[in-house]
């Protein structure tokens, strides 16, 4: 399978990119600042990044929209929140996944691929605890995106899967955090697996249970 995960270099990203690569899988990650590594540079904010994108891919299965920010903590609710915050983080939660899947929809409409979109239940309306208003309503629009794509591209054959990966041991989950990024990859491979023309549309755990929207 030849797969494709952005924000690679660290996080749940990385280990997505450990785990397809174990078990064989063709997998490119990418980063804003490779270095010099294997990966692919690509900053989802900038369009002109994201265009030279397919140049640089060929052929692709899987596409994992696997970058994000949550810089929304502890603003409180009379004096924080700027706009600035909301549309760096849209730009990237929202706007970078859309440009992403449109620049890579030729490849993915070539061999009928998949798409999964890294949400999270932060923006599930079941979940509404409040706080991180900014963060919560990208993920609510990542969710409304990958359903309205599995729409779309249902005539195509292309699956959409959307998840949440659980709560993760990374520099944006913390330390405190229920689960591995080992855990989470791993889990994230198997609902991956099981993603289809019949499933699209879904919204699950990264253990396999559906979430609610
Ligand atoms: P990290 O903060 O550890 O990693 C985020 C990754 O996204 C980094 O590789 C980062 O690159 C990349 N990224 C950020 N902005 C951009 C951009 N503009 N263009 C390209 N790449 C970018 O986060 P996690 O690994 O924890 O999270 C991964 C995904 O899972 C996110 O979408 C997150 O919202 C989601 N999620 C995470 C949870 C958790 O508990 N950890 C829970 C629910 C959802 P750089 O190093 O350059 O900043």
């Amino acid at each position: 399978m030849r797969v494709l995960v952005t924000g690679a270099n660290r996080g749940i990203g990385a280990a997505l990119l450990a785990a397809f690569e174990a078990r064989g899988d063709t997998v490119r990650g990418t980063a804003r600042r490779p270095g010099g590594g294997d990966l692919l540079p690509l900053d989802v904010t900038d369009p002109a990044s994201v265009a030279a994108l397919p140049g640089q891919v060929g052929a692709l299965d899987l596409l994992v929209c696997n970058a994000g920010i949550f810089p929304d903590r502890g603003e409180a609710l009379d004096t924080g929140f700027p706009a600035a915050m909301w549309a760096d983080t849209f730009a990237t939660n929202v706007t970078g996944v859309f440009l992403t899947v449109q620049a890579l929809l030729p490849a993915l409409k070539a061999s009928r691929g998949r798409i999964a979109i890294i949400s999270s239940q932060m923006g599930s309306s079941a979940q509404a605890t409040g706080g991180a208003y900014i963060y919560r309503a990208s993920k609510a629009a990542a969710l409304n995106l990958g359903r309205n794509l599995a729409t779309d591209l249902a005539v195509d054959g292309i699956a959409v899967g959307i998840y949440h990966p659980g709560w993760v041991r990374t520099e944006m989950g913390g330390s405190a955090a229920d689960i591995s990024v080992t855990e989470a990859a791993g889990g994230l491979l198997d609902r991956f697996d099981s993603l289809s023309p019949a499933t699209s549309g879904t919204f699950e755990t990264w253990d396999g249970r559906p979430h609610p929207f």
